[in-house]
């Protein structure tokens, strides 16, 4: 049905939590699913990145998920993968409140027609918009830092962690500073000798993650994203907090860390003329944003980033993007779909009939 180009008045690009929350509160304020808008997601079924994550990801050991609107996860067995359990919720989220997601439906391009409209080009059709909602996420865009030299070992960045078990008495080297190491390093360091390396000294929280600590590392990230500036993620100003994964990595004694070295060598890494054989090296180095397909709108400002004020692009008001920066964790996106859809709300001037 959807080979011709189909005219719809808002796309959410990505059914992520950001995603969802951004339809579901589309459908609320009485946009009807299909004809007024449309979520395209690039993957065969329903969970976002977390369809994706290391099968050893455990819903202990994620720091904290929060439900979408309007529908409770029930409490999950802490030993289920999350790569199980979140997809299972979003599939049932998505059907309990119809929203309307196609997939697979990979969008390549949006640009501006000459109509006002934008025009949204998909590997499965195209459509038409008068605003749009990306919410694409980051996992498709795993970073990797350059180091000169050149390991013949395995290298693998965490996007491709599928858990400890191919390291089974290796040497294995850990590269990164943030929660995603910790994790790898408490489930390496059960079966193989962990090096750890960071670029900067590891910030530790004592306590828990407050309200107030993360009003404050939201602030920090928020101020990034109004400048233009390119995107931190928010676990880079929090902290690492005392999780089950950092209590265990102590535990295993695989928090000594050691400054990033300056190259890589045939077997391993070096600080100079001092070198260190190993197995394999896992980059934990994190993600960026998922943006290129809105590459012909021209956002990107020249600090590098695209500059937003609240979700909406300062640059087109008809742009938002969920997910992203400062609100790129579950309980973020969740703000951030109801707040972009308050914002196009208005600018559609749309029906505000509540949906229930
Ligand atoms: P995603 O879940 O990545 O969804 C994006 C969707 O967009 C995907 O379905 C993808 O297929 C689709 N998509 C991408 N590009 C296109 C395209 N061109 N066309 C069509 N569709 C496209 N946050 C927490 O709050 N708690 C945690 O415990 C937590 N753990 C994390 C662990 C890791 C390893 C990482 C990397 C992040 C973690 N986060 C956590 C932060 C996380 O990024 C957010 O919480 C949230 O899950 C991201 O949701 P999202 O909807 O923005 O993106």
């Amino acid at each position: 049905v959807y080979d011709a180009t189909t005219d719809v008045d808002v796309v959410v690009i990505g059914a992520g939590q950001a995603g969802l929350s951004a339809a579901y509160h589309l459908r609320r304020r009485g946009l009807a699913p299909y004809a007024d808008f449309v979520v395209l997601d690039a993957d065969d079924a329903p969970g976002g990145a977390w369809a994706h994550r290391s099968p050893s990801l455990r819903m202990a050991t994620v720091h904290g998920f929060h439900d979408l609107p309007d529908f409770e996860l029930p409490p999950p067995d802490p030993a289920a993968p999350a790569r199980e359990v979140v997809p299972g919720y979003f599939a049932a989220y998505e059907a309990k409140h119809a929203l309307p997601v196609v997939r697979p439906v990979r969008v390549r391009s949006v640009s501006s027609r000459p109509d006002g409209r934008l025009l949204i080009a998909t590997d499965a059709g195209d459509w038409t918009a008068k605003a749009l909602i990306n919410a694409t996420g980051t996992w498709s865009r795993p970073f990797l830092p350059y180091y000169p030299g050149h390991f013949t070992g395995r290298q693998l960045h965490y996007a491709d962690y599928r858990g400890p078990a191919e390291f089974a008495g290796q040497r294995v080297l850990v590269v990164g500073g943030g929660a995603s190491a910790i994790q790898v390093l408490s489930e390496v360091a059960e079966v193989a000798e962990t090096v750890w390396v960071t670029r900067r000294e590891p910030v530790y929280r004592d306590g828990p993650f407050t309200e107030e600590s993360g009003r404050a590392a939201v602030a920090l990230v928020e101020q990034r994203v109004r400048q233009g500036l390119p995107v931190r993620s928010v676990v880079s100003v929090t902290g690492l907090g005392p999780s089950v994964a950092y209590r265990r990595a102590e535990q295993l004694g695989a928090l000594h860390r050691r400054p990033m070295f300056d190259r890589l060598t045939e077997h391993g890494v070096a600080w100079g003329d001092q070198e260190l054989a190993v197995d394999a090296i896992v980059w934990a180095t994190g993600f960026r944003p998922e943006v290129g397909h809105l590459a012909p709108l021209g956002l990107r400002s020249s600090g590098g980033g695209i500059r937003i004020d609240g979700t909406r692009a300062v640059d087109d008001p008809r742009i938002h993007l969920v997910g992203y920066g400062p609100s790129a964790s579950t309980i973020g996106a969740n703000r951030a779909g109801r707040a972009a859809v308050n914002e196009i709300v208005r600018l559609l001037g749309a029906p505000t009939g509540a949906y229930r």
